[in-house]
């Protein structure tokens, strides 16, 4: 009397994570360099004070590749009025 009940086969056994791998934002927002400045094109980093208008060009070709354009204002000191961290960096295209 044997009516077929065979051995069980193994069946849902196996069990996915119920985890979405998705909408990953922990990417790190690469900084502008010098060096990717000179990259674009541009050989010279215009620093201006945004209380006085006193602008200092800096020619960035050569050295400093890996120095963050954004450090360069909060770190600058106007010479004329003493504003610290108060510059605004421009990059400058080959001047003409
Ligand atoms: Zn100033």
């Amino acid at each position: 009397m044997a009516d077929g009940a065979g051995p069980a086969s193994a069946a849902g056994s196996e069990r996915t994570a119920g985890y979405v791998d998705g909408g990953r934002f922990n990417e790190p927002i690469q900084p502008m360099t010098l060096g990717k400045i000179q990259a674009n094109g541009f050989h010279s980093l215009a620093v201006s004070c945004h209380k006085c208008h006193h602008e200092v060009v800096i020619n960035v070709d050569g050295g400093g590749d890996d120095l963050i354009v954004a450090l360069f204002g909060p770190r600058m000191v106007c010479k004329r009025c003493g504003t610290v961290g108060g510059e605004e960096t421009t990059p400058r295209g080959p001047s003409s």
